[in-house]
């Protein structure tokens, strides 16, 4: 292992340049703290770049154009409901109370666009989601990284966090760094230590494609199973903090959504159909038997457990008045061939191997449903918007879970200090966003991951602002 003597020493390190890290430097730094950013990867923004971008958030002025009653205790219940009660209700209190200052933070300080829309996803009890113009986590991301580049915070790319440096009253101080970082050979470079007088934060991301370590904890997410994360998604840091005994939760629960397709890699265009465009208006019928399974609208941990079911595959499928309402542009998927258009239901079904006649009765059962504003055999909620699927063309779509979101990591305070597993604080030593386990529980609601790491990201960077300045007076 090559060496370098030259220590650097710097108030606060983070590590991570997705959403996370990036607004708690972004915060530290206007609270004057002499930060730097860390990112092993050659570019910024992990999985949150090629995110949706999507975030959540309550009383907004959307929320009353459209009369829509919300507050944060209805974003609280809905999040401690799908968690399950596995989450941590003081974080997610947290982040439901904060959650609209974070959207306002992000449009108003940052200058992110919104499309002027709000979205219900599967398990919120009202339309509480925004997604930016560009439809990606990108416009967000560039516009952090030129409020840093405005502060002078450095954005180091290429450089990876082997191991924490602890002093001898267990405290962290530091990282040891590799530069020149490359994932094909993770540990070869050249290493050094980098000290901080205040802090460092993990704000590494999630481990959705680590392979050997999701299947660990959950066999059945072996390498056939596809990710919607970047390959950076790993596990390498959090299992660092984990060896200097930081407690974690949750680690088991993986998140796999069930609207993107195998055909094509990663979240990858079609799950703009399979998400927006199926679960609102569409109905998901499985190839074998060609009947519904599930509420199309239910929270996506259960609709992803009954895909694992289902080996011959199950098809999304919605119709022009559903694609036309939802108001969403699919030509390049459906130029790909990724979402297949269909004058007719049997045709559909003799292209997918559905059997042709319970596929049509399951489509008139719906739409039944629908005209008397129920849905019977599986519950879904059916809004004023939703129509019956009957006219042609039909879109249709090859839909299969990949693994997206890891719902556990480490436990921290409310101030986002990591807790050690006998339960005390291991000083100077932070998280926040996907790496940590305590503010989704069982299943992440859409959106909320960006709400989450906007919120607990600001409220690091603050504490660790303001105990730099604390210790300067
Ligand atoms: C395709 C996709 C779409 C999504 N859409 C949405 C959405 O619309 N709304 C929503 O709420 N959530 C969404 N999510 C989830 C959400 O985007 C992520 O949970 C969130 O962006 C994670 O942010 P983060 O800052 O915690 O981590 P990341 O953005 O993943 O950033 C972590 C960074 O840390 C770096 N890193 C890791 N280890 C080290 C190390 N040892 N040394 C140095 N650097 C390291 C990584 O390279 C990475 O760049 C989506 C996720 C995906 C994959």
């Amino acid at each position: 292992m090559e060496t370098t003597n030259q220590t650097q020493i710097v108030d606060i390190i983070v590590v991570g340049s997705g959403f996370a890290g990036l607004a708690v430097a972004i915060e530290a730094a206007l609270g004057k703290a002499e930060v730097i950013v860390l990112e092993k990867m050659k570019a910024v923004g992990g999985n949150s770049i090629i995110s949706d971008g999507g975030i959540a958030a309550w009383g907004t002025e959307e929320q009353q154009a459209e009369g829509i009653i919300d507050t944060a205790d209805r974003m609280f219940e809905d999040m401690m409901r799908s968690g399950e009660g596995l989450n941590d209700p003081k974080i997610v209190r947290l982040v439901c109370d904060h959650a609209s200052e974070a959207y306002a933070w992000s449009k108003h300080f940052l200058g992110v666009k919104y499309k002027p829309r709000v979205n219900l996803f599967g398990g919120h009890s009202v339309p509480r989601c925004y997604t930016p113009d560009d439809i990606s986590g990108v416009s967000t991301i560039l516009r952090m990284k030129e409020k840093l580049a405005s502060l002078s915070v450095p954005i180091h790319l290429g450089v990876s966090v082997a191991s924490l440096i602890v002093d001898d009253q267990r405290r962290v101080v530091g990282v040891r760094v590799i530069d020149d970082y490359s994932m094909t050979s993770p540990h070869e470079g050249v290493y050094r230590d980098i000290l901080a007088r205040k802090g460092v934060v993990i704000a590494s991301g999630g481990f959705g494609a680590d392979v050997p370590f999701r299947q660990r904890l959950d066999p059945k997410l072996t390498s056939d199973i596809l990710t919607t994360n970047k390959r950076s998604a790993t596990s390498e840091l959090l299992q660092a903090c984990m060896a200097i005994g930081a407690k974690t939760a949750n680690l088991d629960i993986i998140q796999c959504i069930p609207w993107t397709t195998p055909d094509e890699n990663g979240y990858g265009k079609g799950a703009l159909f399979g998400d927006y465009i199926v679960s609102s208006y569409g109905v998901l019928i499985d190839v074998k038997s060609g009947e519904r399974f599930v509420d199309e609208l239910g929270n996506r941990k259960i609709i992803a457990d009954r895909f694992f079911d289902r080996k011959q595959g199950v098809i999304g499928i919605a119709d022009e008045s559903a694609v036309r309402d939802a108001g969403w542009d699919l030509s390049s998927v459906i130029q790909k061939k990724i979402v297949l258009t269909f004058d007719d239901l049997e045709s559909l079904a003799d292209h997918y191997g559905i059997p042709k006649e319970t596929l049509v009765k399951a489509m008139d059962d719906y739409n039944e449903g629908l005209r008397n504003g129920e849905d019977p055999c599986y519950h879904k909620s059916i809004q004023p918007w939703m129509n019956p699927i009957q006219n042609p063309p039909f879109y249709a779509m090859r839909m299969c879970v990949k693994t997206h979101y890891t719902c556990g990591g480490l436990v921290i305070d409310p101030s986002g200090r990591v807790l050690s597993i006998d339960d005390s604080i291991i000083e100077g030593l932070y998280a926040a966003g996907e790496v940590t386990g305590c503010t989704h529980g069982a299943n992440r609601l859409g959106s909320c991951s960006v709400t989450e790491c906007l919120v607990m990201g600001r409220i690091v960077g603050q504490a660790l602002a303001s105990s730099t300045n604390e210790s300067r007076k």
